[in-house]
């Protein structure tokens, strides 16, 4: 017997170890790691040279607390964060999650808010669905009520605005009206909230898991900032997911050359080898609140020179492999072959993504892109028949005026075009087996 408990309730084997892009349980079966755990492990398991420079680490210390002591692991891994942030966001402040991140985030926004005479703005506006995490003050801005509805009396309600799903809407992704349709809500919520009143707009990039790797349509983005400018509204991208390299840029906002005031990144940054987060901020921001007394936040494990070091080791890996350019290159091949299996599953409605960051979504038909009944539990069904057939994809039933079920296909950022084969022949033998199922 276990003694555990988890939000899930499948059995799963034990595993024993890790390697590259695959997974072996201690029964010595192997798995093709195809989401990265939760899009995590962007770098691959194993990495001997970050486990080179953790056991070094190790030797040396593992924990310094950041009232008594700076760490040089800290001090690099914050440099290099810098360097590879937008412009004039130099300060960095480390955390061991992404949900501690947006936490951190959001207080930031408001402590500078106060500390500015901006004491009125407390509404952070995010979108439906969405996910950022699973404390009370990040549940407070996450839009998927399964996850939120017990806990609503004890949150914070914030206003939400729909996500930019122009491919439910019938709407042409690539045409600017598009985007300005969506940045519009935007506009819309904050006059309706009293500007007044909104501290901040927070969503992400590249849509994770509540989404499906959304991908925002053209001039959605800079829409977005122009109108957060407006308003004195501060924007945060949230890059638990979207971050660290896997979209083929350090940044999901790089994609689009959009600078917000705060970012929130964890997952890939440490990639699985530590509990790594971070938020980073513009330099105003913090030196406002540093200017006030500092900021009051942090937590115990923040920053600790293990996880720094990881984190260091990780980035200097995706430099010294090409990674992002891997992800880029292979991302785009493997897009392809998702989309060619739209020919042969009339259940696939839409295929989406950036780098190895990709989705699929299931729909009854394309043309109502009505979705699959909640009955036939598709989003479980396919990742079992994947899991038996030795491949592991991330799915989720999607909430929000409308559900329907996407499966996340995200592979370490190491993953070669032949390995790009071996998930596709597991992915069609799993879907062949769905079609069978449930559509005779
Ligand atoms: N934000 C986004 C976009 C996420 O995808 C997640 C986790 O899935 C979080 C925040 C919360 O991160 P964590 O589970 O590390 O607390």
């Amino acid at each position: 017997m276990s003694h555990l408990f988890y939000l899930s309730t499948a059995a799963r084997p034990v595993l024993d170890r890790a390697e590259g892009i695959y997974m072996w349980d201690t029964s010595g079966r192997r798995f093709i790691d195809g989401s990265s755990g939760a899009m995590v492990s962007n770098i691959g398991h194993s990495n001997p040279a970050v486990l080179a420079a953790m056991r070094a680490q190790m030797d040396k210390s593992t924990f310094g607390y950041r009232l008594h002591f700076e760490t040089e692991p800290g001090e690099q891994l914050a440099a290099k964060v810098a360097a590879l942030s937008p412009e004039g966001m130099e300060k960095v402040f480390f955390v061991s999650g992404g949900s501690e991140a947006v936490e951190s985030a959001m207080k930031l926004a408001r402590q500078y808010a106060v500390v500015t005479g901006q004491a009125g703005r407390w509404k952070v506006i995010s979108r439906f669905p969405s996910y950022h995490g699973s404390t009370l003050g990040a549940l407070s801005v996450t839009g998927y009520d399964p996850l939120t509805d017990p806990f609503r009396p004890m949150m914070v309600e914030m206003p939400k605005i729909p996500a930019p799903r122009a491919y439910l809407d019938g709407l042409d992704m690539d045409n600017a009206a598009t985007g300005a349709h969506y940045a519009a809500m935007l506009e819309d919520r904050i006059l309706a909230e009293g500007p007044e009143t909104v501290l901040a707009f927070i969503h992400e990039p590249v849509g994770g898991a509540s989404t499906g790797a959304l991908v925002p349509p053209t001039g959605y983005m800079q829409a977005v900032r122009a109108i957060c400018d407006k308003y004195g509204v501060l924007l945060i991208h949230d890059e638990v997911m979207s971050g660290g390299g896997r979209v083929g840029t350090f940044l999901g906002g790089d994609l689009w050359g959009v600078a917000p005031d705060i970012i929130a990144i964890s997952k890939g940054f440490g990639a699985g080898y530590a509990p790594l987060g971070a938020m980073i901020a513009q330099d105003r921001i913090v030196q406002a609140v540093q200017d006030a007394g500092g900021f009051l936040h942090g937590h115990t494990y923040a920053g600790n020179p293990l996880a720094c070091t990881a984190g260091l080791a990780v980035l200097t890996e995706i430099e010294r492999q090409g990674m992002m350019g891997n992800a880029r290159k292979v991302g785009a091949v493997l897009k392809q072959r998702l989309k060619n299996l739209m020919q042969r599953y009339g259940f696939i409605g839409d295929v989406r993504g950036e780098g190895l960051l990709l989705a699929f979504e299931f729909v009854a038909s394309r043309e109502t892109m009505a979705p699959l009944p909640r009955e036939m539990k598709a989003f479980d069904d396919l990742v079992e028949r994947a899991y038996a057939e030795g491949l592991i994809i991330y799915s989720r039933r999607t909430r929000g005026g409308y559900e329907g079920d996407h499966f996340l296909v995200c592979p370490p950022m190491i993953t070669t075009e032949a390995q790009v084969d071996e998930i596709m022949e597991k992915l069609t033998r799993a879907l062949d087996g769905f079609a069978d199922a449930h559509t005779g």
